[in-house]
């Protein structure tokens, strides 16, 4: 392999770590052959899912045929519901790549995340009628909304939406298999918000790409690395087959949402670890999201907290020591790797903080970095293996050199996360093409693109099925 790493000389372990550790690099290590076979089969799978054979990946139609050419102009309202927060934004377009913002945002309650679907649609409803009171008194404007919803959905047209299965740890009953927009309209009416219309429902991948597109022309694919990992890129109607009884223009294409967290839920090419499978056996959505589950930040936490536990029923960690805080699914999240990633001090003296402060756990300074190294040995999987599903759209799309426009908060704060991702298209790609595909931050996919996005519907710029 030649993934970068302190191991080695920087760190001395007894042999009982040592041995722990060399199990855990074996299984977590993602060679530069891997790579490549995982990214080969991630782009048949891409091809298959623009037909109509069954498959894992369902490459949904956003029905958003073109991006902004830089004449949109106007005032929309954008409401942004990730994984971790609620976000209600208006956009002010003013056309050639520039835009002003003003944003509220709003924690998204774990609690929501699993209540009834009222609950839910209620408090997004809430929080935007909150928005509007405050910066649009009166409640006369007509105003338009474009939602990021950033949970696969089938669309049949750019302002319809129908939930696949939720992911990154949602689990509400009656949405799965339901329209999104009716729900979300009935709620404003419930909150007496009525001067608000929805007019797109799009993924954030979308918004990503088409705000990227925006400010920086030429950008074909947005991913979002994040709490979940998804991408959309730009393909031509005749690479859609599963599109061609619609009889569009060959050379006209559409944005594909990719909804690639259910790669390879048949089990054939990514090496998952006994700690995966807990995950998933433990998941709302057992078999499902396997790609997801093994790189994104809903997730990597996790992974560190069942290896600790392991680690100490082994005998390795912890040694007589009270665990029961790490038992709780939730107790870590992936800023305790990204802090323990990025630990200045030799002795790893923050990482002893934080373990003891927050779990009430004693760690001799081996043992630190031992943990640091597992930290390691997640984040850096995390992002080779996302590197896979780029570089597959990179040669789905026979490209040279590809302009990426990029979200997420592992993108944005995980240590290392770009330069792990990047050396990985190398190792796949090529050093001459794979040095070419850059990422770069997004601005605001959520918010701005889909103000962008309600502005091409507005002009008539996006398709409908029926
Ligand atoms: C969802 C995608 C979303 C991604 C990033 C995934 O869990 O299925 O729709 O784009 O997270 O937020
Ligand atoms: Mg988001």
């Amino acid at each position: 392999s030649r993934t970068p790493s302190r191991k080695g000389s920087a760190i001395k372990l007894n042999k009982t770590l040592l041995d722990h550790l060399n199990e855990l690099e074996s299984q977590f290590t993602v060679s530069t052959d891997l790579l490549k076979r995982v990214t080969e089969r991630f782009v048949s799978e891409l091809k298959r899912g623009l037909t109509n054979q069954p498959g894992d990946i369902p490459m949904v139609p956003t029905w958003v045929t073109s991006c902004p050419d830089g004449s949109e102009t106007g005032s929309y309202l954008a409401l942004d519901m990730g994984g971790t927060n609620l976000r209600v934004c208006e956009v002010e377009v003013q056309g050639n790549g520039k835009f002003d913002i003003i944003q509220n945002k709003y924690r998204l309650p774990q609690a929501l995340k699993t209540g009834t679907r009222e609950e839910l649609f209620d408090y997004i409803a809430t929080c935007v009628k909150k928005f509007v009171d405050e910066n649009h008194p009166g409640g006369d404007k007509k105003l338009e909304i474009g939602f990021t919803f950033s949970y696969p959905c089938k669309q049949t047209s750019i302002d319809d939406a129908i939930l696949i299965a939720w992911t990154k740890g949602f689990d509400i009953d009656g949405v799965e298999g339901e329209k999104i927009v009716p729900l979300f309209n009935e709620a404003l009416k419930r909150v007496g918000c009525n001067n608000v219309t929805l007019n797109a429902v799009l993924n954030d991948t979308t918004g990503t790409l088409v705000a990227s597109n925006y400010t920086k022309p030429g950008t074909e694919i947005g991913v979002i690395f994040g709490t979940g990992c998804n991408a959309c890129y730009i393909e031509r109607f005749d690479e859609i087959p599963k599109l061609h009884d619609y009889r569009l223009p060959a050379d006209m294409s559409m944005i594909i949402n990719c909804e690639w967290c259910d790669f390879d839920n048949q089990h054939v090419v990514l090496p998952r670890t006994k700690y995966d499978l807990a995950i998933d056996a433990d998941h709302p959505r057992p078999g499902l999201q396997t790609y997801e589950k093994m790189i994104a930040g809903c997730y990597m936490g996790d992974i560190l907290r069942r290896i600790l536990l392991d680690l100490y029923e082994n005998g390795v960690l912890f040694i007589g020591q009270d665990v029961s805080k790490l038992r709780d699914p939730l107790a870590m999240d992936t800023s305790v790797l990204s802090m323990i990633e990025v630990d200045p001090f030799e002795n790893l003296d923050e990482t002893q903080q934080l373990l003891e402060n927050s779990y009430g756990l004693a760690t001799t300074e081996e043992e630190r970095h031992l943990i640091r190294r597992v930290c390691e040995l997640i984040g850096t999987r995390a992002a080779r293996l996302s590197a896979c599903g780029v570089c597959a759209l990179v040669l789905k799309t026979k490209k040279q050199s590809m302009m990426v426009g990029t979200d997420g908060s592992v993108y944005n704060k995980y240590p290392h996360f770009k330069e792990r991702l990047e050396a990985a298209f190398k190792e796949v790609l090529g050093e001459d093409i794979g040095s070419k595909v850059i990422t770069a931050p997004a601005e605001d996919g959520s918010g701005v693109g889909a103000a962008l996005v309600s502005a091409l519907q507005a002009k008539g710029k996006a398709l409908t099925k029926e």
